[in-house]
């Protein structure tokens, strides 16, 4: 901040250029900043979401692509079983059992493989937890569903009426050589359990993103979800599931049946018809742009902090020049620092005021000069005025300089103006002040003190000198030629400094009674002020 303490402004009421310039860099950082800010949220939010959703989209496609070959290769291995078992009612159950066991332990397709005959009866089952089901008739609609088709059939997500389990069937008809229908092959995928889809996903369901998969049914039933209590649920309702049920893959940015925003990618598998959906949480944008926006501010902060000291420095330097001028102003105002040199500036509007001012300045002193001298000279005769005069004998006073005053009136002048007139008076006057100036030296000083009154300060001069120099001027007056051509003659009185008085002003009138003193003696003659005198002249006038 700069002081103004000794400049005459007011500083409260006015906006500094500093405060104007850090003000000003202030708003265009917040207002830059902030556009920045707004633009770059916006457009990385957007590229963000852009590249999740084809991530999304990417794995959906991906995962579609392993989830068809894995349930073509479950096709073809429920094929070659009945191949294997298309002679089942040649076996006992036991071996059938052994078959079907083996088949399953090779793929570890299915989670259970269970001959079904014609009749609806279970012939046999593998895993051998399911051994006590043999004889039984299965008694699902899917069962029966699959016994009238009498061709190979995928289920759609149902409860087992006896094992209360959440499954999905895919059967394979076994037909004799004669082409008479014997029943199915089914194999069974537990959805609720460790199964061959929960394996395509590996174990970490839910990646440090939060994104995870889901499998839907084309009914729009969840056949796989991280959260296992949520299989079999209807999710139709989610606009992805919704488009996967119609046959449509793609990307989207939805709100989930929780009302959650995620970004998902979907894909129809398609031998099954089933649909892969990959979800990220919209968090997980908002938190990779929050790193990002931090990111930026770790830049940013430290670039405004470098530009707002460079705003200040910038500032005080714009605003030093005007200061200094206004202070270097305000001290010729106070009659001080009248030498002092204005500089010059690096900045070029600054430099050409100082140097105006400058220029100013110089003439107002020169002006101010001259005015002053023409203050102290006397126009008539080019003396030095009564003013003058007080200047030089109290400057010589405070040099200590000792001095003989010498002050003088030309003898009855009034009758000089009176006979040859006022004109003529004055010529008198300049030929009196050439006189005095041709008999003193070049150091003392000669003043027109008023009317046809003259004063000379004689410089180192002692009173016995300087009446040797008041009679010889004495003398020329009287003798010397002059413009009247008739004699005229002066009075002068004497007083010295500092033996007599070291007052200026006691010492004029100690030589005017000296010159008075001159006049009451008959005129034309020089007196030494003399102290003792004027007490003999007191008691006289006592008396
Ligand atoms: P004294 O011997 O007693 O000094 O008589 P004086 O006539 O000189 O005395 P006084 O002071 O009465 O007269 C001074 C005269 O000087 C009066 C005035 O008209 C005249 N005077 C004063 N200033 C000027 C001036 O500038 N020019 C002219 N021409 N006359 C002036
Ligand atoms: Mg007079
Ligand atoms: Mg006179």
């Amino acid at each position: 901040m700069v002081i103004f303490h000794d400049i005459q402004l007011k500083p409260k009421q006015k906006v500094s250029v500093t405060m104007l310039v850090i003000g000003l860099v202030c708003l265009t950082i917040f207002i830059t900043a902030t556009i920045l800010l707004i633009l770059s949220f916006h457009f990385k939010k957007q590229s963000l979401i852009d590249t999740a959703l084809s991530l999304n989209s990417s794995n959906s496609k991906k995962m579609s692509l392993s989830m068809d070959r894995l349930f073509t290769s479950m096709r073809e291995s429920l094929k070659y079983s009945v191949e294997i078992l298309h002679n089942y009612p040649d076996m006992t159950s036991q071996e059938a059992y052994g078959k079907l066991e083996l088949l399953r332990k090779s793929s570890h397709f299915f989670n259970s493989i269970a001959i079904v005959k014609e009749t609806g009866q279970i012939h046999a089952a593998s895993p051998a937890s399911l051994s006590g089901l043999e004889g039984t008739v299965v008694a699902s609609e899917v069962a029966k569903e699959t016994l009238r088709l009498k061709a190979p059939y995928l289920s759609k997500p149902y409860l087992t009426p006896t094992t209360k389990r959440m499954i999905v069937s895919m059967s394979e008809p076994i037909f004799d050589k004669q082409g008479t229908y014997l029943g199915y092959i089914v194999g069974t995928i537990y959805l609720q359990e460790p199964n061959v889809i929960s394996q395509v996903f590996g174990s970490t369901s839910i990646d440090e993103n939060g994104s995870y998969y889901y499998v839907v049914s084309s009914e729009g039933h969840l056949l796989y979800h991280p959260d296992i209590k949520r299989v079999g649920e209807n999710v139709i309702e989610n606009p992805v599931v919704n488009e996967l049920t119609q046959g449509h893959s793609g990307k989207r940015q939805v709100v989930n049946s929780r009302g959650i925003v995620q970004l998902a990618g979907y894909s129809i598998v398609p031998s099954t018809g089933w649909g892969i959906v990959v979800v990220s949480p919209g968090q997980a944008v908002d938190n990779l742009l929050h790193q990002f926006i931090q990111g930026i501010l770790v830049y940013f902060v430290p670039a405004i902090l470098l530009l707002l000291i460079i705003a200040i420095w910038l500032s005080r330097r714009l605003a030093q020049p005007f200061v200094a001028l206004a202070r270097l102003i305000s001290h010729y105002e106070q009659g001080q620092s009248r030498d002092a040199e204005v500089s010059s500036y690096w900045n070029r509007e600054a430099d050409l005021l100082a140097k105006t001012i400058g220029r100013f300045l110089k003439h107002i002193e020169e002006h101010t000069d001259q005015l002053s001298r023409e203050a102290m000279i006397d126009p008539l005769t080019g003396l030095v005025n009564r003013r003058g005069m007080e200047k030089i004998m109290n400057q010589w006073m405070l040099e200590t300089e000792e001095y003989t005053l010498l002050i003088m009136d030309i003898d009855r002048f009034k009758t000089i103006n009176d006979t040859y007139g006022h004109p003529t008076g004055d010529v008198m006057l300049n030929h009196l002040a050439r006189l005095l100036q041709r008999n003193v030296l070049d150091e003392d000083v000669c003043c027109r003190y008023g009317g046809e009154e003259f004063v000379v300060l004689l410089k180192r001069t002692p009173l016995s000198e300087a009446y040797a120099t008041s009679e010889r001027i004495r003398c020329a007056f009287e003798t010397d030629e002059n413009p009247i051509g008739r004699t005229c003659t002066l009075s002068i009185g004497l007083a010295h400094y500092p033996t007599q008085t070291n007052e200026p002003a006691e010492l004029l009138s100690f030589a005017d009674q000296a010159l008075y003193e001159a006049k009451r003696n008959g005129r034309n003659q020089s007196v030494v002020y003399n102290e003792d005198k004027k007490l003999l002249d007191n008691q006289q006038m006592l008396l």
